[in-house]
C-alpha cells in the first residue's frame, strides 16, 4: 500500500451510494504534509513533461493543486463553478454534472489565463464518472492548449471515468485507485493489491 492508500484505509469512511468520505484529511480538513507527498509523487510521475500551468476545479481541487504546484514551480488556475449563464467577458465554458451534488454547473475559466502556448497538468481530488475531468479537458482544448497529463488523488476504479479518460489517450495518474468499497463493513480494496 502506498502512503495515500494507507491514509484512506485509516481515515476514509465509506458511505452508502458509493461515496468515500475523506474530509478529515483531503477535502475539508486538509493534511498539508500529505498534500506535499502527493505533489512530490505527481512531479515524479510527470517528470520530463513541459508543464507550465496546473488547472484544477473549485473547491476541493485547489488545495491539492497549490501544494503540488510548489513541486512544479508553475501557477495554478482553478475553474470556477457557476449556475448563472450571465458570464461576463471572455470565458471558456463547459457544462459539468456533479457526482456528489447531482446537479449541473457551468465551469468557467477566463480566456486570459489559458491559451495555445500552455501545457497543462490537470489536478483534482476525485475521479468518479469523469464528468468534472471531461469539462476541464474540454476547456483546455477550446483554448488550443495541450493536456500534458492528469493527476488525481483518489480514483474510484469501479466507476467509468478512469477507463473513459485513459481510452481518450491521456496520461492519467491516480495515486490511489479504489477497486471496491463496502459501506456495511467499511472495507476498502485498492487496485494492485
Ligand atoms: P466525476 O465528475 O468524476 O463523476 O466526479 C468528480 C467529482 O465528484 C470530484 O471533483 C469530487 O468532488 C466528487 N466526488 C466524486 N466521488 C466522490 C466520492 O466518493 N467522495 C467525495 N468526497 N467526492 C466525490
Amino acid at each position: 500500500m502506498n502512503f495515500l492508500e494507507e491514509r484512506i484505509t485509516k481515515d476514509g469512511i465509506v458511505k452508502e451510494g458509493n461515496v468515500l468520505k475523506v474530509d478529515s484529511f483531503l477535502n475539508h480538513q486538509m493534511d498539508i504534509d500529505l498534500f506535499d507527498q502527493m505533489g512530490e509523487e505527481f512531479q515524479r510521475r510527470f517528470d520530463g513533461k513541459p508543464i507550465n500551468k496546473i488547472l484544477t476545479i473549485e473547491a476541493s481541487g485547489i488545495g491539492i493543486a497549490c501544494v503540488a504546484a510548489q513541486h512544479f514551480h508553475v501557477p495554478v488556475v482553478f475553474a470556477k463553478k457557476s449556475k448563472s449563464i450571465n458570464l461576463e467577458g471572455e470565458m471558456y465554458v463547459a457544462e459539468v454534472e456533479s457526482f456528489t451534488h447531482k446537479c449541473k454547473n457551468n465551469v468557467i475559466v477566463a480566456k486570459k489565463f489559458l491559451g495555445p502556448e500552455d501545457h497543462i497538468l490537470i489536478i483534482d481530488d476525485f475521479l468518479a464518472n469523469g464528468c468534472a475531468l471531461q469539462g476541464l479537458i474540454q476547456i483546455v482544448q477550446s483554448a488550443g492548449a495541450t493536456v500534458e497529463g492528469i493527476g488525481i488523488a483518489v480514483e474510484k476504479g469501479f466507476q467509468s471515468g478512469g477507463r473513459i479518460i485513459r481510452n481518450l489517450g491521456f496520461q492519467l495518474e491516480s495515486l490511489a485507485i479504489v477497486e471496491s468499497m463496502d459501506a456495511k463493513t467499511g472495507v476498502i480494496a485498492f487496485r494492485g493489491q
